[in-house]
Order: C-alpha cells, then sequence, then structure tokens
C-alpha cells in the first residue's frame, strides 16, 4: 500500500519542498543566527528544503526550556500520567506513519520497503518498551544494625538526571534518536536534541506529535546546527546540560568527552564498529549467507552494527565468497518507493566520496576486487544521487586499513582461516568492540566462541535481532556505557540513598 501511494511520482518530487525548524519550547522556529545549509535528497540530488543551523541563542532557549518544563507540570506528573503520554507519542508516529517515513526516506534515501519495517516501527517501540521500564522500576533497600541496637534503612530514591542532550547521527535517525528520547523522557528528564546535519526531517515532525498529544512543551527540543563550532559542541558544553547522551564516530566521541569534561557531566556513547562474522564448515551455509548478506548491505551498509569484516573457514572459503557475491550482485539500485530496489544510495555525496576513498585504498593494499568497487550505472533521473557498488574483497593483509578501519559502506573483506583459536584473534584484533556474528550448528563451539568475542553484542546464527530489554553498546573504543531495558536507568537517572536512623 505504502508502494502504491507513490506509484505515480517519485518520492522525491510527489512532496512539496520541507524546510526543517528547530522546536523549541513548543514552537517552531528559524532561530536567529540567519545561517542555514541545503539539505538534498541522496536518491537524486534534488533539493529537499533548507535546514536552519542554531548558535548560542538557541541551544540556551532550548536547556532554558527544558529546565523550565522539569520544573513545572512534567516535573511533578506521576509516572502514569507521563508514561501514558509517551504511549499517546508512540500511537501519534504509528497514526502518521506514513508521513514519518516519507521524511526519512527523503532524508536518508533508504527503500521504504526497510524503512517501514524497521525504522518507522522501531522509532515508536521506543517509547512504548521504556514507559515499561519506567513504571515497573524497583529500587534497593539496606536495612542496616547500629550500635545502639535500633537500626537503620538505607533506601534508594531514583530521580531524573535533568536536561539530558541528545546527538543523533544520520544512519538510523528517528529509531537512534528515539531510542534515547524514549528512556529519558520515561524516566522523567527532558531533553535537547541535535539531529544530524544530515537528517534533519523526523526529529522536526516529531515535535508536532509531541505537542499534538499534549507533552508539555519544553520537554522535548529540538536545535539543528552541525557538530564543531557550531549548535553540536555548544549543547554538549552548555553548563546547564546534565548528561549526554551521543550515537556517532569514535573520533566524534572523543571531541564531545573533553567537551563535555566542562562542568563534568557522565556521557552515553554508542560508537563506530569494525565489526566480524565467523563462518564456521559446520555453519547453516544458507543462513550464513543470507545472514551476511544482511549485515554487510542492508542500508547501503550503514548500519554500526554491519559487518565489513568477514572470516571463513577454508574448507567452505571459495563457496561462501562465491554465494556472496552472487547475492552482492543481485541487489538492484533503485528509488526509495520502488519495492523491487535492493539497495538505496550512500547519505551524501561526502560519504559516497569516503567510502570511494577506501574503495581505491583497497586496491592500492593489494586487495582482490570479487566485485564492485565503484558507482553503478543507474538510469539518468538517478544520475545526481550517492550511489555505490556493493563491493567484496578477498586477499588484503590484516593490517590493511580496508580490514581495520570503519568504512561505513555496502562492503567486507573476507578471509580464510583454519582453526576456531585463529578465527578469534583475528575477531578481536581491532580497537573496536561493537558486535559479532558467529554461524555454527556446533553448539558447544557457539557458546565458547560468542564468550571470547569482546564486544557488547554477538549474534549466534542470526544478525540484528534485537530485544530492546537487553543491555545495548560497545567495548572497547566502540561505546562508554550499556542502554536498553533496565540498563538505561543507570545513566537516565540518579540515585540517591536515603539513610534512616531508627
Ligand atoms: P558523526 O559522529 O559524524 O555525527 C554524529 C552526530 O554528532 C551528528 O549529529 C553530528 O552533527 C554530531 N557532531 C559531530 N561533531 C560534533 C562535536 N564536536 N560536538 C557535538 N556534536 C558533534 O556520525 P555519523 O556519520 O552521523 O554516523 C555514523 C557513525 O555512527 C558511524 O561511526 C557508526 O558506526 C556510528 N553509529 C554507532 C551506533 C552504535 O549504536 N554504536 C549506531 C549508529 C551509528
Amino acid at each position: 500500500t505504502i508502494h502504491q501511494l507513490y506509484e505515480r511520482r517519485p518520492l522525491s518530487q510527489s512532496s512539496a519542498r520541507r524546510d526543517a525548524a528547530h522546536f523549541i519550547d513548543g514552537a517552531f522556529t528559524q532561530g536567529t543566527t540567519g545561517k542555514s545549509w541545503e539539505n538534498f535528497h541522496p536518491v537524486d540530488g534534488s533539493l529537499i528544503g533548507r535546514v536552519p543551523e542554531g548558535g548560542r541563542a538557541e541551544v540556551d532557549a532550548a536547556v532554558t526550556a527544558a529546565h523550565a518544563a522539569l520544573r513545572g507540570d512534567w516535573g511533578r506528573m506521576s509516572v502514569v500520567e507521563r508514561t501514558d503520554l509517551l504511549g499517546a507519542v508512540a500511537d501519534e508516529i504509528n497514526r502518521r506513519f506514513d508521513e514519518f517515513l516519507e521524511a526519512e526516506c527523503l532524508d536518508t534515501g533508504k527503500p521504504m520497503s526497510l524503512a517501514s519495517h524497521i525504522d518507522i516501527p522501531r522509532g515508536a517501540a521506543n517509547f512504548k518498551m521504556f514507559t515499561d521500564v519506567a513504571k515497573t522500576v524497583a529500587t534497593e533497600c539496606f536495612p542496616m544494625t547500629t550500635p545502639d541496637g535500633a537500626g537503620a534503612l538505607n533506601y534508594a530514591l531514583r530521580r531524573p538526571r535533568g536536561v539530558i542532550a541528545v546527538i543523533s547521527p544520520w544512519n538510523l535517525p528517528l529509531l537512534l534518536m528515539t531510542w534515547k528520547v524514549g528512556p529519558a523522557l520515561a524516566l522523567g528528564n527532558a531533553v535537547v536534541v541535535k539531529p544530524s546535519e544530515e537528517t534533519p526531517l523526523t526529529a522536526t515532525l516529531l515535535g508536532e506529535a509531541m505537542n499534538k498529544v499534549g507533552v508539555p512543551r519544553g520537554v522535548y527540543n529540538v536545535v539543528h546546527g552541525l557538530g564543531p563550532n557550531s549548535a553540536g559542541e555548544l549543547l554538549t558544553q552548555h553548563p546547564r546540560v546534565n548528561g549526554v547522551t551521543f550515537t556517532g564516530e569514535t573520533r566524534t566521541g572523543e571531541a564531545i568527552m573533553r567537551q563535555a569534561a566542562h562542568g563534568i557531566r557522565p556521557v552515553s556513547f554508542e560508537l563506530g564498529g569494525k565489526n566480524p562474522a565467523l563462518i564456521f564448515a559446520d555453519a547453516d551455509l544458507d543462513k550464513a549467507v543470507e545472514g551476511t548478506m544482511r549485515s554487510a548491505f542492508s542500508n547501503c551498509g550503514q548500519v554500526c552494527l554491519g559487518t565489513e569484516r568477514v572470516y571463513v573457514e577454508r574448507l567452505i572459503f571459495d563457496e561462501f565468497v562465491a554465494r556472496l557475491k552472487q547475492g552482492a550482485e543481485s541487489l538492484r539500485p533503485g528509488r526509495p518507493e520502488d519495492p523491487s530496489t535492493g539497495i538505496g544510495p550512500l547519505v551524501s555525496k561526502e560519504h559516497q566520496a569516503k567510502v570511494l576513498s577506501y574503495y581505491a585504498r583497497a586496491i592500492e593494499e593489494g586487495a582482490t576486487v570479487i566485485t564492485g568497487g565503484g558507482v553503478p550505472k543507474v538510469p539518468a533521473d538517478l544520475a545526481g544521487g550517492s550511489w555505490i557498488e556493493p563491493t567484496i574483497w578477498t586477499g588484503a593483509p590484516d593490517n590493511a586499513a580496508i580490514v581495520n578501519e570503519e568504512i561505513f559502506g555496502p562492503c567486507c573483506h573476507i578471509r580464510p582461516f583454519d582453526t576456531e583459536e585463529e578465527a578469534i584473534e583475528l575477531a578481536n584484533s581491532t580497537p573496536y568492540g561493537l558486535a559479532a556474528a558467529v554461524w555454527t550448528e556446533n553448539l558447544s563451539r557457539a557458546h565458547r566462541v560468542a564468550s571470547r568475542m569482546d564486544v557488547g553484542i554477538c549474534w549466534v546464527n542470526s544478525w540484528f535481532l534485537r530485544d530492546l530489554r537487553t543491555a545495548f553498546g560497545g567495548a572497547k573504543q566502540s561505546g562508554i556505557g550499556r542502554e536498553g531495558g533496565v540498563h538505561s536507568l543507570e545513566f537516565y537517572t540518579e540515585l540517591t540513598n536515603i539513610c534512616v536512623k531508627l
């Protein structure tokens, strides 16, 4: 039905020009800096609209509005009233599903078949899931003895941390932003969001949903802008921000950590990855190929949990490479609204240049290109888009950049291994530690190998299967802290221990 909506005209032509706006204290505004940038549809390079760049005044106004909300109605609400409102936000996203879907696909160029199953439903689910956590959370109590024999009671109260800065990336814009905003609000905080400059629309649209269902003004604020010397930097170093949660590149995380250090406040970081898949000869090969196809190429490879290093037991190496090649070559580039589209474009021309620089680097590093390696031929009406070929390499040395650095494109390097021990060592050999996938039908091996992966999440015989109650985050340089389920309490609340002498 979604595709029928767009059957007649491409998405980029069927919608009027859309300018983004800041959402501060419950109102949309273009701000006062007079600065803005153009937002392009990555599918054909057409102009979507302009995005205002926030400065000190906008960040200040948003942080002030958020504090006022905490002191006002929002801060006084019972947890049931608060979570009912967030449930209504989820319903409102679902009610306006097509608008959110259209906005997300305009900004990112990703296929609607993907965003309608992942991005938008998960964006709504993030509000529902954390309301359950907030309503059922318990705290600890320690009765203690005292010299006078009367004793004392310690119990902990969980209170909102305050104003949370949310800095989000462009690859799954609504999903990753609400993954932070959902728990932050459910637990009683107020937020100021700085969405990625590439994908401003769904964060803006969410402001309308907040107003529609009656979330008090100042609870959810959006300030658009860039990172350094712009809204991102100003927000993360703002003295009245009480915590910074960030999803994005590891290098950006380093900068944000420095910025957040002024005035001391906690950070929660979900950062980059260079995730391995280990495929043993005893794996179900059909499933391993299908899973690796998704983990390497879905969302045009722009998934933090995606696989860019594949290690295959030598016995099945040639067959695996041949089958993944066949799969990669079957992915047809196309418009988001076309149901036969197998792969969308990269998010921007800049990102395309970055990924292509790694494609060139692969050749310099002596890799064999099994398939892809460049820009695909696309119809004339898509020529302005940031298209890229799904790419598979073999034969690069273990210290090659393409084997160690996060590329964030639809590409992977496949290398054979001979023993389990070697596979584990290779998998753990980068400074990243976000995710891993292990493919084997041997039960003992599955548990043994998974338990030795230096990562935040390891899948066995699957990929991207996510239970939102579980701890999510990265090991090593892939993150700081865990979010998800009760683990989100750690960052979004402050524990006050109350000691009562009896
Ligand atoms: P990015 O780090 O370039 O940007 C992310 C956000 O940070 C943007 O909103 C940007 O404007 C902002 N920013 C940049 N510099 C800043 C600064 N100095 N101060 C404050 N804000 C600043 O990341 P991206 O390119 O948007 O996203 C892709 C990256 O995100 C990849 O590295 C990917 O692995 C990672 N990622 C991680 C996860 C995870 O859960 N671990 C999920 C998705 C994406």
